[in-house]
């Protein structure tokens, strides 16, 4: 699929729409999840045209990982928890709404995750910003 300059990640990413920021390096930014499934629920983009992960070149694989880890690592503090599920959607098909390659970190339990819905309800803002602090006060 052509990637779409219009979609929302990329105005994210330059800086015509705003998010709530947890890290961002020269090739990732992380924010959190505007609609999340579970309190933290954070995403990692890429800084490149990549729709799906096959659209990934692969000077970026790297520094995905190296940013998910970082932020899991995080999560598993803010939220005293070391079950971090992490997911991504490749393709409309597949459940993929935003067309830009993220990826969904969520410090979790099995008990929460099957009573709750992706997507699904706006977060309170103020509550969001909470969340990133503590988990900007995790990074190492
Ligand atoms: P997916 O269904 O895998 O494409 O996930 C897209 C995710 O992006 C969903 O979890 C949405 O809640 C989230 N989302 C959509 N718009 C925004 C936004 N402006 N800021 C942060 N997250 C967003």
């Amino acid at each position: 699929m052509a990637y779409d300059n219009q979609n929302i990640f990329a105005k994210i990413l330059r800086g015509e729409l705003p998010c709530i920021k947890v890290y961002e390096d020269d090739l990732t930014l992380a924010f959190m999840d505007i609609m999340p499934q579970t309190d933290g629920h954070t995403l990692v983009i890429p800084k490149v045209e990549a729709v799906t992960l096959f659209d990934l070149p692969a000077s970026h694989y790297e520094a995905c990982f190296i940013t998910m880890k970082k932020v899991g690592n995080a999560l598993q503090k803010a939220f005293s928890t070391e079950g971090i599920m992490m997911f991504q959607l490749s393709g409309e098909s597949a459940g993929q709404t935003v067309p830009h390659l993220h990826f969904h970190l969520l410090p979790t339990s099995i008990q929460t995750l099957r009573t709750s819905k992706h997507a699904a309800q706006m977060a309170d803002q103020t509550v969001l910003q909470g969340f990133a602090d503590r988990i900007i006060a995790a990074l190492d």
